[in-house]
């Protein structure tokens, strides 16, 4: 849609997260939606039982698989913020990318994906996706048009990005990257988890929207939950009739302990963001640091790209070591960090430090690092803590180094 046809009362974020998904007057009047756990679904005739299907407004469900008011009420959150039209929860960040690549790819199909992907979204496609007859080909994730272009198959029936990629952050041209697929008839499935609210994926040509709501909706690493967003009758079927044929669900415990998570993600994302780039930008000066890998700083790869398509930044960056500084060095520096928990994933409200250097699998042939890299996921904390224990573990970082830069 051009810029001066989008409505321009559309509420900011904050205000859509405090007003969608409340219960109306289906609690009694309460603030919240009520936790509706169950397996059976009660009917008072047979007929009405017969006429119950799967359809959001039937008074009537068939069984707990489909989901009850609980998913439905987060579900429509996370359409609303992803900008689509249907919302298919499930249990986890790596079902909603399994799901839906199970759901557009058959035995002879080809995919492509980034080099750059979720470690277990790689292993998916050439462990279980292999064994079906499913061919993946990874592709440099800065790749062009032109680039993509030349990689497509008569059987490509998936383009799959992620942007920013995993642990190294290249932003994709996801409009140009979408167009030559869909030039060609192939979906486009993607991990948009990073960009949450900030990359709005059908106005950029996305078909499929992936979300590990486990990350920032979430919010307070405590659960575990995926979401898939579809824009289209077609493509919400298709996704649908995936999940509910693979048994994927969500606990309405976990959905409703999302949705508090949501009231308040705004407010923590824009903290977040906001401390993760004075530390970032406070990272680029060091002497010890080669390269800090977050799109959203000036200078910084991906971010000609990612001022072009995104309205803001996550709080997760990586950092490139200078050459001299060995894997040793890199882990004492880590284990020495006060306020930084060494763990993986992200978007809670406490920072965490990953030394990554053996999680980036590379076969496309680009993107090498050199240097040490270590993820840095920031937090609540104040800035200032941060950058104070992150000046002691450089110190510790240059102790441990043969090559010592002072
Ligand atoms: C964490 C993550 C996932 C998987 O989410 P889980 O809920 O941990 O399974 C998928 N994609 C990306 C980019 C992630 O960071």
């Amino acid at each position: 849609m051009p810029d001066d046809m989008k409505p321009k009362t559309k509420p900011g974020l904050a205000t859509r997260l405090s007003h969608a998904g409340r219960a109306g007057t289906h609690a009694h009047g309460f603030v919240n939606p009520a936790v509706h756990r169950g397996s059976t679904v009660l009917y008072p005739d047979v007929a009405t039982r017969q006429a119950a299907g799967d359809k959001r407004l039937d008074q009537y469900m068939i069984y707990g698989t489909m989901g009850g008011p609980t998913h439905y009420a987060l579900e429509d959150v996370i359409a609303e913020i992803e900008g689509g039209t249907r919302c298919q929860l499930v249990g986890t960040g790596l079902a909603a990318v399994t799901t839906p690549l199970l759901a557009y790819l058959k035995s002879g199909d080809h995919c492509l994906m980034p080099d750059s992907v979720y470690g277990p979204a790689r292993g998916f496609a050439t462990g279980l996706m292999a064994g079906c007859g499913i061919e993946t080909g990874f592709y440099d994730p800065c790749i062009d048009a032109a680039g993509l272009e030349a990689l497509m198959q008569p059987n490509t029936k998936v383009v799959y990005v992620e942007s920013p990629g995993s642990h190294t952050f290249e932003v994709q041209d996801v409009p140009a990257l979408s167009r030559v697929a869909h030039a060609h008839g192939a979906k486009v499935l993607m991990d948009n988890t990073w960009g949450f609210h900030h990359f709005q994926p059908f106005e950029h040509g996305v078909d499929v929207s992936i979300q590990a709501l486990t990350k920032y909706a979430v919010g307070h690493s405590d659960v575990l939950l995926g979401s898939i967003v579809t824009n289209s009758d077609e493509d919400w079927e298709r996704v649908r009739t995936t999940s509910l044929a693979l048994g994927m669900y969500a606990s309405p415990d976990d959905c409703w302990l999302a949705l508090r998570g949501l009231r308040t993600m705004a407010v923590r994302m824009e903290r977040q963001m906001k401390s993760a780039l004075e530390v970032a930008a406070w990272l680029q000066a060091r002497p010890e640091v080669a390269q800090v890998l977050h799109p959203g700083l000036p200078g910084a790869p991906g971010h000609d790209i990612w001022k072009r398509d995104f309205t803001g930044a996550c709080s997760l960056f990586g950092l490139v070591l200078q050459p001299g500084f060995s894997q040793e060095a890199a882990h004492a520096m880590t284990n020495s960090l006060q306020l930084f928990g060494i763990g993986a994933s992200w978007g809670g409200y406490e920072s965490l430090a990953l030394p990554t250097t053996g999680f980036i699998s590379r076969t496309a042939g680009t993107g090498h690092l050199v240097g040490q890299t270590i993820r840095l996921h920031i937090g609540l904390e104040s800035p200032a803590d941060l950058m104070a224990d992150l000046e002691q573990g450089l110190a510790v970082l240059r102790s441990n180094s043969l090559t010592p830069h002072t």
